[in-house]
């Protein structure tokens, strides 16, 4: 074989597209599992959110709590307008939603998954399932892959792209090789508030509100999501990618600070009470938010928490009272201990380190014609398609084997 691409998800699919029009028709897919393409048909439940729609290089690369700077010269080479282009050249049109990801329109990630598999098809890369890879001996010039159900293969060039692994012992055959490998710990995950106060209130989204790890440097703003279980939604997920070293660190025990109108500023959001005060003195309080960013079950949470009676008035509340709202409205403090995958999507950080890899070629600064493409990397971004198009991106420069 001339060149063997290790894995059959994303970043193994274009690796091996890329490879094989590179150099013919000689290239060759080993995927341990009997299935192909298992992440990309599960993700974004079940739309694949492929990438995107952030179209400047270094304003990108900023969405991966590892791996920024790396990947600031790959993006320069392969970026969600490739991505985009790429897909329309075998049919598959992407469409953007508010938030800027970027879905196939069919809304069905088998699209993504049937593009990826017919273009590797009409290139003739030969894929093996159940053919999971052991050991990697490299030779002068090429590599005995040793395979299960299969036994001994050469190759010329070989591209790992055999995903995130949990355990650390999951990079052993990669670690014999001289690779230092970064400790794996779960990125993009919720947070449980056992005896949780606001459980009633599951299924609340606050629109802008200001997550901070106390004790941490640690802060996301943006909208929130009240489970049954805890706290989710995209500044949950997003400060559990950035903090995911260091809440692994807490194990998962630690306080959160819920600012619920987006700033924990206590000046700020006094002059919001004391306006709507001066505007409304005759309404009830608990019936009455003072701000249309505040959902009203959670406002007649926040009183009653606040030991505001039902029929006090805005005019009527003492110092004190102002004084508890104004708290609560700025650091609502929650005890959380443990956390839940978030089922949507999911990464580990950590993996090959990004000092043993050249980012010219996706290439081992260890082994010679050996490449890494996707998760296995020391890479992860937030959620929002930025997970796939890491893996479009180094899988497409790996895949240029070099040239
Ligand atoms: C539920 C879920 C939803 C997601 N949704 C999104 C999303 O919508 N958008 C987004 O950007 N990201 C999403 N992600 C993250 C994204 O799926 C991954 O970042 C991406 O799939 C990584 O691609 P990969 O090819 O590097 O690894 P994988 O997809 O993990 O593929 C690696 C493959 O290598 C195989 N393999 C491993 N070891 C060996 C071996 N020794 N020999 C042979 N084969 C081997 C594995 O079986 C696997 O098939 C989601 C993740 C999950 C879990």
């Amino acid at each position: 074989m001339q060149t063997v691409v290790i894995g059959g998800g994303a970043a193994g699919f274009f690796a091996a597209i890329q490879a094989a029009k590179i150099q013919g028709n000689n290239v060759l897919i080993l995927e341990k599992s009997p299935n192909l393409l298992t992440k990309v048909r599960i993700s974004g439940g079940g739309r694949c959110n492929v990438t995107h729609a952030c179209f400047q290089t270094n304003e990108l690369a900023k969405h991966y709590p590892r791996g920024e700077k790396a990947l600031r010269k790959i993006f320069e080479r392969f970026s969600p307008t490739e991505t985009i282009a790429w897909f329309k050249q075998r049919g598959v049109a992407l469409k953007t939603e508010a938030d800027g990801r970027m879905f196939p329109t069919t809304d069905n990630s088998e699209t993504i998954a049937n593009c990826l598999i017919d273009a590797a098809d009409s290139l003739k890369v030969v894929i093996k399932t159940r053919a999971e890879v052991l050991r990697i001996e490299p030779q002068k010039n090429y590599f005995d892959l040793e395979v299960k159900g299969i036994g001994q293969i050469k190759t010329h060039k070989l591209i790992v792209a055999a995903g995130g692994s949990p355990k650390l012992a999951g990079f052993d055959w990669l670690k014999r090789l001289g690779h230092q490998i970064i400790e794996p710990v779960p990125s993009l995950f919720t947070f449980n508030v056992p005896s949780h106060p606001l459980a009633d209130l599951m299924g609340l989204s606050v629109p802008h509100a200001q997550v901070r790890i106390a004790g941490q440097k640690l802060l996301e703003k943006g909208p929130l999501l009240i489970t049954h279980w805890g706290f989710s939604g995209p500044a949950v997920l997003r400060i559990s990618a950035w903090g995911a070293r260091i809440l692994h660190g807490l194990n998962y025990t630690f306080q959160v600070s819920i600012a619920w109108l987006g700033t924990g500023r206590e000046e700020e959001v006094g002059a919001i009470l004391q306006n709507f005060r001066t505007m409304h003195p005759q309404k009830f309080v608990c019936t009455q938010s003072p701000s249309y960013q505040l959902p009203k079950r959670l406002w007649e949470n926040l009183c009653k928490r606040g030991g505001i009676e039902e029929n006090r008035k805005w005019v009527e509340l003492s110092k004190q009272q102002v004084n508890k709202l104004q708290s609560l409205l700025t650091n609502d403090v929650f005890e959380v201990s443990g956390k839940t995958t978030f089922k949507e999507e999911f990464v580990t950080a950590g993996g090959v380190a990004l000092s043993d890899v050249n980012f010219d070629t996706m290439q081992s600064r260890h082994v010679p014609n050996l490449y890494f493409a996707g998760e296995i990397l020391d890479i992860d971004g937030i959620t929002g398609g930025f997970n796939f198009q890491a893996a479009w991106s180094t899988a497409y420069v790996a895949g240029l084997l070099g040239e």
